[in-house]
């Protein structure tokens, strides 16, 4: 399997190719056909394997046409570093695509991420806590996701984030594409996959 074999818009290959990759790893091989073809994907995959970019060229491909400066995908992950790391992957790769995310997360002031809120980002990756205080603010809206990414899943609950992503569920439109990535699925994981996700394909490395 090579980049080539995946049908992804030249502006992505672009992006790969700038980013140094030569082929893809096995989750990105296993998940990105399914996820380019809109399925909700259950992802077996600890950090390390190419997880992050098995998520984001499928969302970049989806945001390349359609609105702009309109939220459309969601990524949320446990941790201000992963939030920093997916966003850094998402300037990688879609360098060449126009797209514009924020991250948002806690322990930083709020006045900055409400501007970039305002100014309109297709991509938002967050953390649940301060992505919560973001929507009961007014300050961000989630009735236009398309794609919703529940990164690192089990971390999420260790951490006691699922009643927080358990309330963001209920803010996403029903019709959407979810894509769920975790190390392990303990029975509260494969609970959380059945109530988010609809006929997903399971893909593990
Ligand atoms: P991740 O598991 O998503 O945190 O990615 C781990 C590391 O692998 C990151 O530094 C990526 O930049 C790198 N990486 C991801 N996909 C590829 C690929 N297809 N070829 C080479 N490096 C990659």
């Amino acid at each position: 399997m090579n980049f080539d074999q995946l049908n992804l818009d030249p502006r992505l290959m672009e992006g790969v190719r700038s980013a140094g990759y030569a082929t893809p790893t096995p989750i990105q091989a296993a998940a990105i056909p399914p996820a380019l073809a809109g399925n909700d994907l259950i992802g077996t995959a600890q950090t390390g394997t190419g997880k992050t970019a098995a998520f984001v060229l499928p969302i970049l491909q989806r945001l390349l046409s359609g609105p702009r400066r309109r939220t459309r995908a969601l990524i949320v992950t446990p941790t201000r570093e992963l939030a920093e790391q997916i966003n850094a992957t998402i300037r990688a790769l879609g360098s060449a695509s126009g797209v514009r995310s924020a991250t948002i997360y806690g322990g930083v002031p709020m006045p900055p991420q409400e501007r970039a809120l305002r100014d309109g980002v297709e991509i938002l990756v967050a953390c649940p806590g301060r992505l919560l205080d973001h929507i009961d603010q007014g300050n961000a809206r989630l009735d236009g996701i398309e794609v919703l990414v529940l990164d690192e899943a089990d971390r999420m609950f260790d951490m006691g984030f699922l009643p927080a992503v358990r309330r963001i569920l209920k803010q996403v439109p029903a019709k959407r594409q979810t894509m769920l990535f975790s190390a392990t699925f303990p029975p509260e994981i494969e609970q959380l996959a059945a109530q988010a996700l609809r006929n997903p394909q399971r893909v593990a490395v």
